[in-house]
Order: C-alpha cells, then sequence, then structure tokens
C-alpha cells in the first residue's frame, strides 16, 4: 500500500515537473510566435561628410560596406520592401531601405550595392526628383534597371499624412505613384510614411494605392498586418555591433516563423 502510495506520489511529481517544463518553455517561445518579424532596416544619406541638416542620418560609405559585407558572410537574403510576403518564405531575410531619395544614393550607395550584389529599396519623394542633392530620373532609371534597386514612394511633396484632408491625402498618394511610374516604367505598390506618421484614415486611403506601408518602430510583426510594418533606423552613430544585434534580435523571431511554415505545410 505504501509502495503504492510513494510510486503515485513520484508520477505526480514528474507530471508537475513535465508542466513546468513545458510552460517555461512556452513562456520563453511564445513571444518569437505571437511576434515573426522580418528585419527591415531604414536608412536616408551615405556621405562622408555631412552636408548639414541632422549629422546623424548621413551613414558612412565604409560603415554601409562593412554592414554588407556581415550580410553577405552570415548568408542574409535581401529582398525589395515589395517582396515582404515573400520574405516570410526566406531563411534569413533582411529589407534595406533608403529614405527621400538622396543623390548620394547614387554616387556613393549604388556602387557598393552592384559590388555586393545586395538588393536596396529606395523611397523616393516624386517631387524632389531632378532638384539639386536629389536623384535625377536618369539615374533612378539606371539603377532600377540593374534588378539591385526598387524605387516606390515616399510620397509626392513629403508631407505629414496624418495632417492632410481626404482628398489631399488622396492626390497625394495618387501623384507621387503616377509620377514614379512614369520614370521607372513599373508599377508602384509600397510606400514608407514620411516621418513614420500615419493614422487608420492615411491606412484606409493608402490601402487604395499600395500593397505594402513602412513606418518606423512600431514593433507590430505580422505577415497579414501589410500597413503598420515596422523598420529600424541605422545612423550614423550605429555601431556594426549594433546593427549586428539590431538583425538578430528579428533573427530570433525566425523561430516562430519557422514553426508557422511548417504548421502551414501540415494543415495548410
Ligand atoms: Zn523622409
Amino acid at each position: 500500500m505504501n509502495r503504492f502510495r510513494a510510486r503515485r506520489k513520484k508520477k505526480r511529481y514528474r507530471l508537475i515537473a513535465v508542466l513546468v517544463v513545458v510552460v517555461l518553455a512556452a513562456g520563453v517561445l511564445l513571444p518569437y510566435c505571437l511576434e515573426p518579424g522580418i528585419p527591415v532596416l531604414m536608412y536616408h544619406c551615405v556621405s562622408e561628410a555631412p552636408r548639414g541638416g541632422d549629422e546623424n542620418l548621413y551613414c558612412r560609405p565604409a560603415q554601409i560596406e562593412e554592414e554588407l559585407v556581415y550580410l553577405n558572410k552570415n548568408s542574409y537574403t535581401t529582398l525589395f520592401a515589395t517582396e515582404y510576403e515573400q520574405a516570410y518564405s526566406v531563411s534569413k531575410p533582411v529589407i534595406l531601405t533608403f529614405d527621400d531619395g538622396y543623390e548620394d544614393n547614387y554616387t556613393e550607395l549604388f556602387p557598393l550595392l552592384k559590388e555586393y550584389n545586395v538588393k536596396a529599396t529606395i523611397f523616393v519623394v516624386s517631387s524632389y526628383v531632378d532638384t539639386e542633392g536629389y536623384l535625377s530620373s536618369a539615374q533612378i532609371r539606371e539603377m532600377v534597371d540593374s534588378g539591385l534597386v526598387s524605387v516606390q514612394s515616399h510620397t509626392s511633396g513629403h508631407v505629414e499624412l496624418t495632417g492632410l484632408g481626404k482628398e489631399e491625402l488622396q492626390e497625394e498618394l495618387r501623384r507621387s505613384c503616377a509620377e514614379l511610374a512614369k520614370i521607372t516604367g513599373r508599377n508602384v505598390t509600397a510606400i514608407s510614411y514620411p516621418g513614420g506618421y500615419y493614422n487608420s484614415d492615411v491606412i484606409e486611403e493608402v490601402e487604395r494605392y499600395f500593397t505594402y506601408a513602412y513606418a518606423i518602430d512600431t514593433n507590430k510583426y505580422s505577415k497579414s498586418n501589410h500597413y503598420e510594418i515596422s523598420r529600424g533606423g541605422v545612423f550614423r552613430n550605429t555601431t556594426l555591433e549594433a546593427f549586428e544585434k539590431a538583425i538578430k534580435t528579428y533573427s530570433q523571431r525566425r523561430i516562430c516563423r519557422e514553426y508557422l511554415l511548417l504548421m502551414d505545410k501540415i494543415f495548410g
């Protein structure tokens, strides 16, 4: 009788131990499962010497070169901002984006993209094209034709979208799509919100023109949420260690992505 009781007690302890392990494992894994994400990085200018304004927006060419070497060495696949959903079926995806359409994206960045065979997306302000300090139509065409650069919208006039009325907002979005499509000969399907500002009214209109919209540090990671895609900024003072850490944080979330892919295969 005592032996029987002792065995039951042992069994109960074993069950409790298993439950504790399961709960702890779920606690560790669940955050990754709830937040699957694609690493999307946001840059602006690429220049050794800042030309004015916020110095931190000017990443040094050597700094970017170091980051591209890191991505290649660690077998990351660079994708365009228009390939957000496809990124979920890639083992180590990363999306590099450059806002505003500065001329140095052609003179400094483009040679690096060619040298390391890396893809990048430039979110261009369409009314800035062919003006001083910004990309020309010819430069945009050459980069897009190389297959390494995708040119997408950063609106027509770089205005804060949350401050616009419905008609102004529609015009801003429509015009940027039309102007960029005329230059590139390709459909424009992604936008990055100027200043990262958006709200539900903005999303409602953006959905009519674009498939994907990129914001800043929303920390929302989901294959189905196309209009609040989180981007982490890379700045002049971002060290390679900080860059690696940002990428790795996203890579940990890969655990979930691969788990979801497996479930999709089994049950989907
Ligand atoms: Zn901008």
